[in-house]
């Protein structure tokens, strides 16, 4: 059993951010990485978007000098999953986590930076093809197609922004949608509708992501008629939602239907006292790198206070 002020879960750009910031303020954290160290970045090739890199960044590049920064001031970074979690509901009550390896961990303060995992559609040639060509992020990954013609599956609020986005850099995208109506609001609708160069095709699904290294095309279908076709495209973005990666919390920290953990007010603080979240594992609305780095600064801070003031 290891006893530490502050324990953080999870190491995306939320989690090391905020382990910058805490081992700075002598809280001499530890964090666990997860099954996935570094995070949704790592599956990423260009980061063009975060400040501070004029010629870009990779993905994987980016998380290992984070890592650095948080080790710098003496963060420890573990490699594990913490599979259970038992929370105290007294301020100033003792946090317990559990790993796999028989491992407890018992913690003053926790931040949870688990973050979300994109959902794909399952089929073979588009796990074989991704990071060349298909991608779950359009603002990441769409200035590489600039020019080019892309599609993008789905028809909620995600898949119309990012339509939309798409749109304005490339020649033409095709939105497939598989019922006969998109979820996403009459508003992001109506803006989808009205960009030219968006086709959207109701009733539409794939069958294949046709390409050997790259995508060069995709073989669809209209599940109403059964009609094949085959299309070309060099980009396929999937915006079929997230899911956060919250399952170990459930039943002691709130979250909204979707699973995403509720934080008070403009603070990171959930309804546990000491317990505080950062990173898109609290935020499906804008799930950027900057924003989640900015969510785990204000965890570090709201746990310092916190500590402080027991
Ligand atoms: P949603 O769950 O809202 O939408 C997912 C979409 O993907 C649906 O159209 C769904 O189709 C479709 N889909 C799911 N699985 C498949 C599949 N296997 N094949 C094809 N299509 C599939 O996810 P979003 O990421 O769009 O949004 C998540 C939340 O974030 C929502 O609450 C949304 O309103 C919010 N959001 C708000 C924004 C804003 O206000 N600016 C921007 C982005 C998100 P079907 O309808 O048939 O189930």
């Amino acid at each position: 059993m290891d006893k530490v002020k502050t324990l953080i879960i999870g190491s995306g750009p939320a989690g090391f951010t905020a382990a910058i910031y805490a081992a700075r303020a002598d809280l001499n954290p530890l964090l666990y990485t997860g099954m996935e160290p570094g995070g949704q970045l790592t599956t990423t090739t260009e980061v063009d978007n975060f400040p501070g890199y004029p010629d870009g960044i990779d993905g994987p590049t980016m998380m290992v000098e984070l890592q650095k920064q948080a080790e710098r001031f003496g963060t420890e970074v573990r490699i594990g999953h913490i599979y259970k979690v038992a929370f105290s509901n007294e301020v100033g009550g003792t946090h317990k986590a559990f790993l796999e390896d028989g491992k407890e961990i018992h913690a003053n303060s926790v931040i949870i930076s688990t973050g979300a995992t994109a959902k794909y559609l399952g089929l073979p040639s588009e796990q074989r093809l991704r990071g060349g060509g298909v991608s779950a992020c359009a603002v990441c990954d769409g200035f590489f197609y600039k020019g080019q013609e892309v599609a993008i599956v789905g028809g909620g609020d995600t898949a119309a922004e990012e339509a939309t986005y798409l749109a304005n850099i490339c020649s033409k995208v095709t939105m497939l949608v598989r019922k006969d109506q998109m979820r996403a609001s009459k508003a992001m609708q109506h803006r989808v509708t009205n960009t030219p160069n968006i086709e959207l095709k109701y009733n539409h699904e794939i069958d294949e992501v046709i390409g050997d290294q790259v995508v060069e095309g995709l073989r669809i279908f209209n599940n109403q008629t059964g009609e094949k076709q085959e299309i070309k495209i060099t980009g396929l973005f999937i915006a079929i939602g997230h899911k956060p990666n919250t399952e170990i919390f459930k039943g002691q920290l709130e979250m909204d239907e979707d699973g995403y953990l509720i934080t008070k007010g403009k603070s990171t603080k959930t309804n546990i006292p000491g317990v505080f979240a950062s990173g898109d594992v609290q935020d499906k609305e804008y799930r950027q790198a900057v924003t989640a780095a900015g969510t785990g600064c204000m965890a570090a801070l709201d746990a310092e206070r916190y500590l402080q003031a027991l």
